[in-house]
């Protein structure tokens, strides 16, 4: 059998290399950070969720071994069998105290989170009513529940308030959303959103992965942003970014939501439990947040400076409230050009193009960090310039 299936799968890797699509992995050999070693040349990283800096942070190492020495290395359960220390208590108090919700339930990666929130809460009687670029994991997760699907095209209003019309007749309704969208780094209209769902009846969800830690104020997110925290029925959120970058999961919101998914959200019942050196470091880091706003302070201050300069220097950027910055290269060829002379610049930053983004809309995106200095900022700036001369010729 397996010689026919190998022949399959070549012809269909040959087919995705020659359409330029195969993922080739990057090997860093150092840990992440503004400075990376690729091949033993130092890089400066732009392509990064590490938004504040904290992926290779000395108190989180510290925190993360203490952990370890005091509740071991693994906890070899799920959470109900023999899988919950005191330490996933305290980490879950301090995710519902950073985001002002009721409870929290931790999972091994929002993935998992999205995956296990829809299905243990609605039935087929019920509405799901997502924006059309949702996370894949929101959309999987969509997928495994037996609720009737309504898309609304990316944060547009009157599409939304057309589905919520239209989902009327279900017995309950909730409007699902990023927090920011990854490609364009937009944040969506929480406060519209909002307003739709009381007048149409609905609850609402967010995923808060690229705006936790970076939109609002003091980094606490598109509730903080839009001065509805405590009003949102669910959050969900990641360890994997702004927040240290390790790993780790959280659905977070109201009581009875937070309850009913610990009886029946299946990657809770049954994938293993965070490790406790991870949950260490993940208590220390939001101590560290309600101790200060110096990163957030830092990473809009970083964002606003190189949105400036590249706007100065005449690259076509979206519009962004967070910390990805989309720079427009509208071909798709040209701007898998750009990303490797832009990697030969020793600068790494990511080329999208359809099908990741729509049609002529291709891309190159930068994520921007508190750990980046305005030197680095300049560096990324000039190597832009010089890119665009050698593929554009001015
Ligand atoms: C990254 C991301 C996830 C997945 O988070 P993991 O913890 O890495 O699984 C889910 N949703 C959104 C919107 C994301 O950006």
């Amino acid at each position: 059998m397996y010689t026919k299936f190998q022949q399959h799968l070549q012809k269909e890797l040959a087919d995705i290399e020659a359409a330029g699509l195969y993922k080739h992995e990057r090997i860093i050999e150092s840990p992440q950070g503004a400075e990376i070693m690729v091949k033993g040349k130092k890089c400066l990283n732009f392509c990064a969720n590490n938004y504040l800096g904290l992926a290779d942070n000395p108190e989180l190492i510290e925190a993360a071994k203490k952990g370890m020495d005091a509740r071991g290395y693994g906890m070899a359960s799920v959470r109900f069998i023999c899988g919950c220390q005191d330490l996933h208590k305290q980490l879950e108090k301090k995710i519902a105290e950073f985001f002002g919700t009721e409870d929290t339930i931790l999972y091994a990666a929002c993935f998992d989170a999205n995956g296990g929130v829809f299905e243990p809460l609605l039935t087929d009687e019920d509405a799901i009513i997502s924006d059309a670029l949702n996370h894949a994991s929101i959309i999987d997760g969509v997928r495994l529940c037996k609720a009737q699907r309504y898309r609304y095209a990316n944060a547009d209003m009157a599409d939304l308030e057309e589905q919520l019309k239209a989902a009327q007749k279900n017995r309950f309704r909730i409007i699902v959303t990023d927090g920011v969208f990854s490609m364009d780094g937009n944040v969506c209209p929480l406060d519209k959103i909002y307003e739709l769902a009381n007048k149409y009846d609905a609850m609402v969800m967010v995923d808060e992965s690229h705006s936790a830690g970076v939109v609002g104020k003091t980094g606490r997110g598109v509730t903080e942003r839009y001065n509805l925290r405590g009003k949102i029925e669910i959050l969900t959120g990641t360890l994997g970014k702004a927040f240290g970058g390790a790993m780790g999961g959280f659905t977070t919101g109201k009581k009875e939501i937070i309850d009913m998914l610990r009886q029946r959200s299946r990657p809770y019942l049954f994938s293993n439990s965070m490790a406790p050196g991870l949950v260490a470091a993940g208590i220390r880091m939001f101590e560290m947040m309600s101790e200060t706003n110096t990163l957030q302070d830092k990473l809009h201050e970083n964002t606003d400076y190189f949105l400036r300069r590249m706007k100065e220097e005449g690259f076509d950027c979206k519009p962004s409230e967070s910390a990805i910055c989309a720079v427009m290269i509208y071909d798709a060829a040209k701007s898998q050009q750009y990303a490797a002379k832009m990697q030969e610049e020793g600068i790494f930053v990511t080329g999208f193009y359809y099908p990741v983004v729509p049609k002529g809309q291709a891309r190159i995106r930068v994520q921007i960090s508190a750990a980046h200095e305005h030197e680095h900022l300049d560096k990324c700036i000039e190597a832009f310039k010089k890119v665009r001369k050698e593929i554009e010729g001015c």
